[in-house]
């Protein structure tokens, strides 16, 4: 993978912490480079992360030091051949709309024309917090398998995209989508957030 690309990823994920998607060390972020998968490794920090430090993961294995949810990154790869890029972010919005089921239980419904266009239907998984490394890489890879973005419930966003740039849109416009509910949500609307107009 050329420089550019690495530092694209880095850039990225950068970004994600400087937006307010991430905290300085969490989610993570991955490019697809022909065979090699080349992800954040376990454990960064966004504000000093450089390319040098992203973890090749080559033959669907994860490299030496790579970030925790790397099987998953590949498991998504596996699942979607298109898939350039998969992006984990930690969009307070969100999660905080994922621990009330009662605005949003098995899907999340965006109320705003962009997140209703983009993804009229978000899938909301449920995951043990003590099984997430053993079942996270196959529940959000087949949620993943058909829809562009999808939500854990209490943990975040995944996203996957044709390049990283798709990726990147993705996650940042389902956590604007939730900001959006909650704001409506505060005003006290007439209808429930999250669910169809
Ligand atoms: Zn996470």
């Amino acid at each position: 993978m050329s420089d550019g690309l690495r530092d694209g990823l880095v850039r990225t994920y950068r970004l994600l912490r400087e937006h307010g998607l991430n905290d300085s060390h969490s989610g993570n972020a991955s490019l697809r480079d022909a065979d090699t998968v080349w992800i954040t490794p376990t454990g960064c920090c966004a504000d000093t992360l450089e390319a040098g430090d992203l973890v090749a993961c080559r033959n669907h294995v994860p490299g030496p030091g790579a970030s925790l949810d790397a099987p998953l990154h590949l498991a998504v790869y596996a699942a979607r051949p298109e898939a350039a890029a998969v992006i984990h972010c930690h969009g307070p919005h969100a999660i905080a709309m994922t621990l009330r089921p009662e605005i949003a239980s098995e899907h999340y419904f965006p109320d705003d024309f962009e997140g209703a266009y983009y993804f009229p239907k978000v899938p909301l998984i449920d995951i043990p917090y003590d099984h997430y490394v053993s079942e996270a890489p196959a529940a959000v890879a087949e949620a993943l398998s058909r829809f562009p973005v999808a939500l854990v419930r209490g943990h975040g966003i995944y996203a996957w995209g044709r390049s990283l740039d798709e990726a990147y849109k993705r996650a940042a416009s389902l956590e604007s989508s939730a900001r959006i509910s909650w704001l409506t949500a505060s005003l006290g609307n007439r209808r429930p957030p999250g669910e169809p107009a």
